[in-house]
């Protein structure tokens, strides 16, 4: 018998608010253990949470880039468990009321992965283990934090990682959150189960807690396969449990049975306000949407006939498409700009997180003003690779590295000659020029940068036409 796959995901994705949930302190990652820390986020008692209206605009605008419909009346419960890395020993997030439900992600075959809910909730600090000792951070408790679970509809590790990066570039799109699963701001707990090929009911799930990379995920999603299908092929049971995933060995580990909600003694927070949103607000954050890496995608193929998988690399990082997006302002051939940006401003880039930053020494203006040279025949392409090379080393713009380096090895007589040469030779052009037909000299600038193979100076060239017309 044959078995299908059945998988569910719920991620966590930390928000990249400046300050907590509840309290005003900075929610950066990296500081110095327990530095960002107040009475209120570690729960000393007489304190009081104040909910953060940022992270409820950041969790809407984040239902709403997955389709989601926003309840526009919701409100904080508590969540009760003991733990050392949460001082309280709760944790304030939603239970009944979540801030966005029944939306969906839609992945490239278009088959839809159903959103269950999207809700708020406070992060808990960390353990940090020391040889035998364990100590504890505080600084990400408070951190705000969206759980985004999809109903059981990923059938395949394939489609869980599909799935995963869809979601990533999204958030990252609105800007909600840098989603680095290396720093832990975005985790995945992943539930799986088997049944036979055809049947209607879900078997019983797992629950692999906490995942932070997507390769460690679809390997643990394949191990959990075969073991589910093993055991039941034995004529074993699975069980309800929570496990964790062990990366030495790919294989999972049994961490206790799974809880219930029961468990959790749920009940409303009483030390917060129902949070209400208008349903101007909602508009407004409708209006806020930008447009996303798929709609770019199509778009770059489609009118810039930039290849496909080109174009999914610049839609990959969103700050890399937005500086293309503003470089190509006036360019005829975009796809110049594009090859550009991969085949050279890449090259000074090493890493993903490196691309997503995208950090350079060059601004889109810039580029703008080389592809324009280019664009206008006054350098050819080989120069603009070279002067863009420079230019990401240096900071400095075009005009500022082209004249030391142009007329090097073409000196200024030489220059002089072709220019005359040109003129003698395209009568028609200089009649323009002297009709008022500035482009005339365009032309003619053209002409002798050809001759001169984009050595010169396109400004010295224009003069010494100008003065040799002018003569004539
Ligand atoms: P809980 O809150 O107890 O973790 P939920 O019902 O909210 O349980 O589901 C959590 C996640 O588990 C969801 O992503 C859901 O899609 C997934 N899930 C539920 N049932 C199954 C199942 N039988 N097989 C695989 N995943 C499941
Ligand atoms: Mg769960
Ligand atoms: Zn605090």
């Amino acid at each position: 018998m044959k078995y299908e796959l059945v998988c569910g995901l719920e991620t966590h994705v930390e928000l990249s608010t400046k300050t907590k949930i509840f309290c005003g302190c900075r929610s950066h990652f990296g500081s110095d253990p327990n530095t960002n820390c107040c009475p209120i986020c570690i729960g000393l008692p007489g304190t009081l949470p104040k909910l953060n209206k940022e992270v409820v605009r950041y969790a809407i605008m984040a239902g709403l880039a997955t389709h989601c419909e926003i309840n526009l009346v919701s409100k904080m419960d508590r969540k009760n468990y003991v733990y050392p890395d949460l001082s309280k020993a709760y944790q304030i997030s939603q239970y009944d009321l979540p801030l966005c439900k029944n939306g969906y992600v839609e992945l490239e075959s278009g088959k839809k992965i159903r959103i269950d809910r999207i809700h708020i909730e406070e992060d808990a600090g960390k353990l940090v283990h020391k040889g035998k000792d364990v100590l504890i951070d505080y600084n990400r408790g408070g951190v705000p934090l969206i759980e985004i679970v999809t109903c059981p509809d990923i059938s395949s590790s394939d489609e869980a990682k599909e799935y995963i990066e869809k979601l990533q570039s999204i958030m990252r799109y609105i800007d909600v959150s840098d989603c680095k699963m290396q720093e832990g701001s975005m985790r995945c707990d992943v539930n799986i189960s088997v049944r036979p090929e055809g049947e209607s009911e879900f078997g019983v799930r797992t629950e692999i807690k906490n995942m932070n990379s997507i390769t460690f995920i679809t390997k643990a999603i394949d191990y959990e396969y075969e073991r589910q299908v093993d055991v039941i092929k034995n004529g074993g049971k699975i069980f309800q449990e929570t496990l964790r995933y062990l990366e030495e060995s790919n294989s999972t580990e049994s961490m206790r049975n799974k809880e219930n909600a029961n468990d959790y003694r749920y009940f409303r927070e009483p030390d917060l306000v129902t949070i209400k949103t208008s349903k101007e607000d909602l508009e407004k954050y409708k209006s806020q949407l930008p447009e996303f890496a798929d709609a770019r995608f199509n778009r770059y193929i489609d009118e810039y006939g930039i290849s496909q998988s080109d174009a999914k690399l610049l839609v990959k990082y969103k700050k890399v498409s937005d500086f293309f997006e503003k470089s190509i302002k006036g360019i005829s051939k975009p796809k110049i700009i594009c090859n550009l940006i991969l085949g050279v401003i890449f090259r000074y880039i090493e890493n993903e997180s490196d691309k997503q930053e995208f950090n350079i020494k060059v601004s889109p203006e810039s580029l703008n003003e080389l592809v324009m040279l280019l664009q206008e025949n006054k350098i050819n392409i080989n120069l603009a690779k070279k002067y863009l090379g420079q230019m990401m080393e240096t900071g400095k713009k075009v005009l500022e590295i082209i004249p030391k380096d142009s007329l090097q090895g073409i000196s200024e007589e030489e220059v002089k000659e072709i220019c005359k040469k040109i003129i003698d030779s395209n009568e028609n052009a200089v009649k323009d020029y002297l009709s008022g037909k500035d482009k005339a000299l365009k032309f003619l600038l053209g002409q002798v940068m050809k001759e001169t193979k984009g050595k010169a100076n396109a400004k010295f060239i224009e003069e010494h036409l100008m003065g040799l017309i002018k003569k004539a």
